[in-house]
């Protein structure tokens, strides 16, 4: 990101380190100097960046790149895929939303459905939720008992780390958005004929549960930001500021797997096209 062009790092949490989401500010835009103008006319350029770093991903067939985003209700997650994947080779990402489970997703354990989805070699897949919601919403409305969910940071932990020591390189975004900020956007959503069909009045009930979610995030976030699977805590009141973190922070990690575009596997000059 240009204008200070600080690393995302800060907002990426330490394995082990507690998570107090009061602590991280969700309007915070320190990483960027510029204003909302700037930074979407700076997204851009990274939009044309990533674009470029896909291509070479592609190209390769050599790696895997998995991006997690995970959210409350309205927190941004389809904002992000739309407006930081803008203009990458549709042939080459993918998204896989988990919903509800299914009966026969149900019959079996939480990772299969997920694994399944999991990136091809030269593929970007982006999770909108994820085997996350396995520890949240699963946590929030007692769909298992605690000794069952309790047992799951450990054992995500292994499944993401099993995914990357066979090549899939995995960045995992929890958009922060604050209780007014939803307050906000839930609003517009009710008031707004062109966004009226994002309105799920489920989510009110959600929102009730708000502090149950934070302490479930704050646990998950902890207790599975690995060296391997980092997790960062996106400031998401801010869209345009939102975007760019998560856009830089993606780039960052493609450019340091320094690709190169395969050599032939025969003479170019020997080769004679008639
Ligand atoms: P989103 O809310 O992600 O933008 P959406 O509004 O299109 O998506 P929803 O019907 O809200 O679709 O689908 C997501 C719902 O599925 C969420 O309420 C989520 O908590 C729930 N869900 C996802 N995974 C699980 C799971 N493993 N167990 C129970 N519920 C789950
Ligand atoms: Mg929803």
């Amino acid at each position: 990101m240009k204008k200070n062009d600080k690393s995302m790092d800060k907002y990426r949490i330490l394995p082990g380190k507690p998570v107090d989401l009061k602590k991280l500010d969700p309007n915070d835009s320190s990483n960027f100097g510029g204003d909302k103008k700037e930074g979407k006319e700076e997204l851009l350029k990274l939009n044309k960046k990533l674009e470029g770093l896909q291509e070479l991903l592609y190209a390769e067939q050599k790696r895997k790149f998995l991006v997690v985003l995970q959210a409350m209700d309205t927190g941004g997650k389809d904002g992000v895929i739309r407006h930081v994947f803008e203009g990458v080779n549709p042939q080459g990402v993918r998204v896989a939303s988990f919903k509800t489970p299914t009966a026969i997703e149900l019959a079996h354990d939480y990772l299969w459905r997920i694994h399944q989805q999991a990136p091809a070699r030269g593929e970007i897949v982006i999770f909108n939720r994820s085997h996350y919601e396995d520890v949240l919403v699963v946590r929030v409305h007692e769909l298992v008992p605690r000794e069952v969910w309790s047992r799951r940071y450990d054992q995500i932990n292994a499944f993401e780390k099993q995914l990357t020591e066979e090549g899939t390189t995995i960045l995992k975004f929890f958009l922060h958005i604050d209780k007014d900020e939803q307050k906000a956007r839930l609003e517009a959503r009710r008031d707004d004929p062109e966004k009226r069909w994002k309105f799920n009045v489920d989510d009110l009930k959600e929102r009730k549960l708000w502090d149950e979610y934070v302490r479930a995030y704050e646990e998950a976030i902890s207790r599975t930001s690995t060296e391997w699977a980092p997790w960062y805590v996106v400031p998401a009141n801010k869209k345009w500021y939102r975007n760019l973190v998560v856009a830089s922070a993606i780039i960052d990690k493609l450019e340091g797997l320094k690709m190169a575009f395969p050599e032939a596997d025969f003479d170019p000059k020997k080769v004679k096209v008639d």
